[in-house]
């Protein structure tokens, strides 16, 4: 009788260090079967394997970091590798799903990762984010200056290099349109904040200037937001976001905003007031934030100064007052009064 082997027999070999390739050949294949062996030849990873843990874990990067100084030789072998071939379906991956979930419109929104000292893997130019292919990909340095792929990179690219440039942490970045995120670009405000947990606990928003797209100006100006922001709003124009995890992370701060855009937009209009959680609630989010080495311009405020939302229209207000400390300066007549008693008494003493 043939074998029959499910997805779960394939996880589970691959779980215990298993090939694929060593499957029986006249097994029966379940369709999830299928779909996760198609799955893994997609995805580069039949030969996939697991570490000691039982994880799967994807081929591995170059023993020896790579630079734009490395021989050509050398970036044409890593970029035609199985390592970076996975790297290229991830951005693929990530690109589809900005598609469907039209937060890229026509040929709009750019993916990088950075795969070297001062090289990055990113998309072309003039293809939709929802139909990229593997081989559509481009290696460029910190410059520009594209060594690999047939088609070219995106004219954006600037702006992804400048934020690796200014953020060593940064190992991937992802620009689209999402609308409603891109409403609060255009009306150059970040969200009001103390309203949904997943929002404090991963995202960090700061609002760039309008620049004409693909300038180093405009690339400069995103750049000095990211020691203190991980998405930032760019005006009249969209969102770009970095991760010090990998792309899919950096794909998820745009989901999360987006997502909590739509939300207080939905909750402004049921016309009842707001709840916002309070204060020291936050303070609670934030520290798990900073754990996660996620940056926050709040890390380190006082509680009171916690939820300041006074540009946010329908009026969410933080629901503790900031204390009135006194002026701590020194008052001139105080000061001259304090004097004159001090020289009468000395004049006394003598
Ligand atoms: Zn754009």
């Amino acid at each position: 009788m043939k074998p029959v082997i499910s997805a779960k027999d394939i996880e589970d070999l691959l779980a215990k260090g298993g090939d694929v390739k060593g499957l029986p050949e006249d097994a029966i294949l379940t369709p999830s079967a299928k779909d996760l062996l198609r799955d893994l030849v997609r995805r580069g990873r039949a030969d996939t394997f697991a570490n000691s843990n039982g994880r799967a874990t994807t081929p591995e990067a170059p023993a020896i970091p790579l630079s734009s100084q490395s021989p050509k030789s050398e970036l044409d072998a890593f970029f035609n590798s199985v390592y970076c071939r996975n790297l290229k379906d991830q951005i693929c991956d990530v690109g589809r799903r900005l598609w469907q979930r039209a937060y890229v419109d026509g040929n709009g929104g750019n993916i990088a990762i950075r795969v070297g000292e001062d090289i990055a893997l990113c998309t072309p130019t003039l293809v939709s984010k929802g139909f990229m292919k593997p081989e559509d990909m481009c290696l460029v340095d910190f410059e520009g200056n594209q060594f690999c792929g047939a088609r070219n990179r995106t004219s954006e690219i600037l702006m992804h290099l400048q934020i690796m440039k200014r953020q060593p942490r940064a190992v991937a970045t992802v620009h689209c349109h999402p609308p409603y995120s891109t409403g609060f670009a255009v009306a150059g405000m970040v969200p009001p904040t103390c309203m949904i947990p997943e929002y404090e606990v991963f995202a960090s928003v700061g609002v760039a200037p309008y620049r004409t797209p693909g300038t180093p100006e405009m690339g400069k100006l995103v750049a000095d937001l990211t020691d203190k922001h991980n998405t930032i709003l760019m005006a009249n124009h969209g969102v770009v976001s970095w991760s010090h995890n990998n792309v899919e992370d950096a794909y998820f701060k745009m989901e999360i905003l987006e997502a909590y855009c739509r939300t207080i937009l939905v909750t402004a209009q049921l016309g009842v007031p707001h709840k916002t959680m309070s204060p020291a609630q936050l303070q609670d989010l934030l520290k798990i934030k900073q754990s996660l080495g996620i940056p926050d311009p709040r890390h380190g405020l006082r509680e009171c100064e916690l939820c300041d939302n006074d540009e946010w229209r329908p009026g969410v207000t933080c629901t503790i007052s900031p204390k009135v400390e006194p002026e701590v300066g020194i008052d001139p007549e105080v000061e001259a009064a304090v004097q004159a008693i001090t020289d009468q008494i000395m004049a006394k003493l003598i």
